[in-house]
């Protein structure tokens, strides 16, 4: 890379951490988890020591935190609030013990003491006590200047606002973490990301009433300005802490040696889930405050401390229990109920286990402590189980053989394809005759790619079936309204959309109303392509009247499996008796023939942003029958980036450095020759 496109990169990340630092700091909501935000801090960090001419006043080895709100009055620390290092690997830590040793001028065997400690994922503050009284409290802030939060620091019961030992100093701020317990955070769970931003949401309340309501905590670690104190190690600190009346971490530890730092952060990981805080790694300080002294700081960290981080992608918890879920076709999903484990801010208390052989192979059972992982989007799934922590009469799960939900029995298919037994066990009964299927099967028909009966979503639709209001497809068309209305949660105007959006969803595309019947094996590509080469659900009903399935054979994408599984479909009785009510009450449109040599042809297309007076469904069908196609990522294969209302800004500009042509409703609808 040239390095203009490095300092166009560098300065892009630069912008993008200010704008999260200031969502996270000043309004307490995460834009991204922490692991993500983690990578970029390196990322800009990696860019700083590669190239010497990368500077900017916002970089993350400058600053701390974000600039105290207008909402609290500032107030200058006496002395920095800073952050710290972190370390991310054994070797990490290796080289932090190097550097210490080199900095001191000392041998490799000088044994250096630890005071390691459990870095509580909370928000720091700082109590200033004058003449053993709580007078001031301050958040972080920039960590140059706080904000004034004494009002509701004080309406935390771990904050004492009176010492009355002797030996408390004339003037000393007494520095910790106010956070909220796990048990507590479940109630508030709604309304915040994870407990740390609920503990920042609440403490930094304009009014600190709100603030009482919820309840904080507060552990001591440390001091900042001190006056008259006689203390010359962290661990005296730390005991001291307790006798004045302060809560400490039963979890801290004096430690010597890197290697028995890495012992007892593997023994904390694994507690984790059963401490009742969360903990995001663990804080190594040099115990001796002389060496403290002698190693001051860098920028905006201590020299001699380090924090110790856990992965922001796995995290060791316990099974509670194992549930199993059935999906619309039947398949029966086991779900690890797991401790609730913070995996990179994001809080996990389900974990797939996939099917019934990935349970024997790795032979999972309740009540074992396993590593859980958590990666992007992708569902938390157990990565392996800690057998020396299994319990002496712990027992063999057993998949049930009969459906949790109907009783029938449960089987395992055999594949065609591979020759083998399928890795799912399915509920042997067809359909909507099984209460779990027939209620995921209605999910699926309301669904966005389906009938997209906005209102409709699916706790709604386990709610009527609750109600009595729903048991197939076409009882979604004939609700009894007045019942809705006098329901909980639902009013006139909500009930009057509901209708709306279930009138307007009778008008619907051929292949829409494939895809919504959910065929297994029959999703939305195949629907497609059924609903091109038979053009109406006439032709697709007299399929099994004249027994001629064949003919869809012949199409690309269509194997045996797939016509097997519609015949099966229409052997179904009920099935048959859905279709007819179905074909009642709906205006089925025929499928257009799409143009082999339509304006669009060779062009690729990707849709941002809402469009006016039309779905994103039929935009993505008007540029597929003119010949074009679409593509779902901004790369060099995409020609045109069309824009609706509020696109996103992130694809926007990405098309804009590769030079993609960005259009709007208006300028694409010309390109086919429609009125915008
Ligand atoms: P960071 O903000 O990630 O650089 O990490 C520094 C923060 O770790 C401090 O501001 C505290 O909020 C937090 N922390 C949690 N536990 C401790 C501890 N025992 N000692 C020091 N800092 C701690």
């Amino acid at each position: 890379m040239k390095n203009d496109e490095v300092k166009k990169d560098y300065l892009r990340k630069i912008k993008k951490i200010t704008k999260l630092n200031e969502s996270y700091y000043d309004k307490s909501i995460p834009l991204i988890s922490d692991g993500e935000y983690d990578i970029l801090k390196k990322e800009i960090i990696f860019l700083e020591k590669k190239h010497d001419f990368l500077d900017h006043k916002d970089s993350p080895l400058k600053k701390v935190g974000f600039k105290p709100s207008k909402n609290f009055k500032k107030v200058d620390h006496k002395v920095p609030m800073l952050s710290l290092s972190n370390a991310f690997s054994e070797e990490d830590l290796i080289n932090f013990e190097k550097k210490i040793l080199n900095y001191l001028n000392q041998k490799k065997g000088f044994n250096i003491e630890y005071s390691a400690e459990p870095k509580i994922d909370g928000i720091s503050a700082s109590l200033i006590y004058k003449n053993k009284k709580f007078v001031t409290g301050l958040s972080r802030g920039d960590g140059q200047t706080g904000e004034d939060i004494t009002a509701n620091l004080k309406t935390i019961k771990d904050i004492p606002l009176n010492i009355f030992a002797n030996d408390f100093p004339e003037e000393i701020d007494i520095r910790g973490e106010v956070f909220i317990q796990n048990s507590d955070f479940k109630k508030l769970k709604d309304k915040f990301a994870n407990p740390r931003n609920a503990a920042s949401g609440s403490l930094r309340q304009k009014n600190s009433n709100d603030t009482k309501k919820i309840p904080l905590k507060f552990i001591a670690y440390t001091f900042g300005f001190e006056k008259g104190m006689k203390i010359t190690n962290q661990k005296d600190f730390l005991k001291k802490l307790s006798q004045w009346g302060f809560k400490t971490n039963h979890l801290n530890k004096i430690i010597v040696g890197t290697k028995n730092l890495i012992e007892n952060y593997n023994q904390v990981e694994k507690k984790r889930s059963a401490i009742d805080f969360d903990i995001d790694g663990i804080v190594y300080k040099i115990n001796d405050f002389q060496l403290q002294k002698r190693l001051g700081f860098v920028a905006n960290a201590p020299r001699w401390a380090i924090a110790h981080k856990f992965s922001a992608n796995s995290g060791i918890s316990k099974i509670l229990d194992i549930d199993i879920q059935i999906g619309r076709t039947g398949a029966l999903t086991p779900v690890a109920k797991i401790n609730s484990v913070n995996i990179g801010g994001v809080v996990v208390s389900n974990a797939t286990l996939h099917n019934e052989d990935e349970i024997n192979r790795k032979d999972i059972r309740i009540g074992d402590i396993v590593k859980v992982e958590r990666a992007g989007d992708v569902i938390p799934h157990i990565i392996s189980v800690d057998l020396k922590k299994r319990n002496k009469n712990s027992q063999k799960f057993l998949f049930p053989t009969k459906c949790p939900s109907c009783g029938s029995k449960t089987i395992k298919e055999f594949n065609l394809i591979t020759k083998k037994k399928d890795a799912v066990r399915r509920c042997s009964s067809e359909g909507f005759e099984c209460e779990r299927v027939a209620i995921e099967k209605i999910k699926h028909f309301v669904s966005k790619e389906a009938f997209n009966i906005d209102g409709l979503g699916k706790k709604i639709v386990e709610n009527f079936w609750n109600k009595n209001l729903i048991r197939l497809p076409q009882d979604i068309f004939n609700l009894d309204y007045s019942k809705i209305e006098s329901m909980d949660g639902w009013g006139k105007q909500s009930v009057a959309n509901l209708k709306y959006s279930i009138e307007t969803s009778k008008n619907i595309s051929f292949e829409r109303f494939i895809y919504a019947l959910g065929i297994r094996h029959i999703g939305f590509e195949n629907a497609k392509l059924i609903s091109r080469s038979l053009r109406s659900s006439e032709n697709f009903l007299n399929l099994s009247k004249s027994n001629n399935f064949g003919e869809l054979l012949n199409l690309d994408g269509m194997g045996e499996t797939q016509i097997n599984s519609i015949k099966n479909f229409f052997l179904n009785k009920t099935n048959q008796k859905v279709l007819d009510e179905l074909m009642k009450i709906l205006l089925i449109k025929n499928s257009v023939e799409t143009k082999k040599n339509g304006p669009l042809k060779n062009k690729t297309f990707m849709l941002t942003g809402k469009l006016m007076g039309m779905s994103r469904a039929e935009a993505k069908s008007l540029i597929e029958q003119n010949s074009g196609s679409i593509i779902s990522n901004v790369t060099k294969n995409l020609n045109y980036l069309i824009t609706g209302d509020k696109p996103t800004k992130r694809k926007v500009d990405m098309a804009k450095d590769m030079n993609i042509k960005i259009l709007s409703q208006g300028d694409w609808l010309k390109m086919l020759n429609k009125p915008s």
